[in-house]
């Protein structure tokens, strides 16, 4: 697997439990094969570290956002403070979307309405500087349609992050022009609802990402993961496709040049 073209397409570098091996973990990315990361920003702080991230290492791109957890961050200034992140970013900096945003209600219903607005402002964001967005989406997915549909947005740029929904959510946001990303939980067997979906996404609307440093797939459980673990989801597309590892990652790779504009 060391010399398939590796892209993870959703990874929290800014994450302070990764700063310590950071230096290690590009150089073992760059043994492994790792083409891309595009680092997420969940929170305000973020920012700066993903975009300078981005400017210092060739494989490094950035998404600037904030992720429905951590909206305690999010006031009037919020919306006019991203776009001035991304209109001006650090020199060198990638900035390719807007992430990591969307709508968790699963485990912080009690912000239903604060995060109906900041996703709204942040995808009108995404429009209006013509960059896909990174989305969370859990226990929300009618209210995000729904939102979608009072904003008239259509069609949406962007994936679906750690994907595990219904084959019915899956059509939707398919439909809306989304990719669906997987993670290390879609190599595990009992994650039945992302290996079927995973099954049912044609294969040149699929990424693959860590979330690093969460959710490892089954052979690194108990560690922190790391962006070219992503050679297990690869594997593990694979497998449920019943296509080669070389497919997979080709059609990965492709899957990114199509929706993320390269600088
Ligand atoms: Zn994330």
């Amino acid at each position: 697997m060391a010399n398939l073209p590796l892209y993870d397409a959703h990874a929290h570098l800014a994450d302070p439990r990764l700063a310590p091996i950071l230096p290690q973990l590009f150089a073992e990315c760059v043994v492994r094969g790792v083409r891309r990361i595009l680092a997420n920003a969940a929170r305000r702080d973020e920012w700066d570290a993903v975009a300078s991230l981005s400017a210092r290492h060739d494989i490094v791109y950035a998404a600037l956002g904030m992720h429905p957890f951590f909206l305690a961050d999010w006031d009037d200034h919020s919306a006019d403070e991203l776009r001035q992140a991304i209109a001006a970013p650090p020199p060198g900096a990638k900035i390719i979307a807007v992430g990591e945003i969307g709508l968790d209600f699963l485990s912080h219903r009690d912000s239903t309405a604060k995060q109906l607005a900041a996703l709204a402002q942040q995808l009108l964001i995404a429009r209006d500087f013509d960059l896909p967005v990174c989305l969370h989406n859990r226990k929300a997915w009618p209210e995000f349609f729904a939102l979608l549909k009072d904003l008239r947005i259509t069609t949406l740029r962007g994936y679906c992050h750690h994907f595990g929904a219904s084959r019915d959510i899956a059509r939707q946001a398919l439909d809306h022009g989304l990719h669906l990303s997987f993670c290390g939980p879609v190599a595990d067997p009992n994650s039945r609802r992302a290996r079927a979906a995973a099954l049912y996404a044609p294969l040149d609307r699929i990424l693959s990402e860590t979330d690093c440093p969460d959710l490892p797939a089954p052979q690194y459980h108990g560690q922190l993961s790391q962006p070219w673990q992503v050679h297990a989801v690869v594997q593990a597309i694979a497998d449920i496709k019943k296509a080669t590892p070389e497919v997979v990652a080709a059609t990965i790779a492709q899957n990114w040049q199509e929706l993320f504009t390269q600088p």
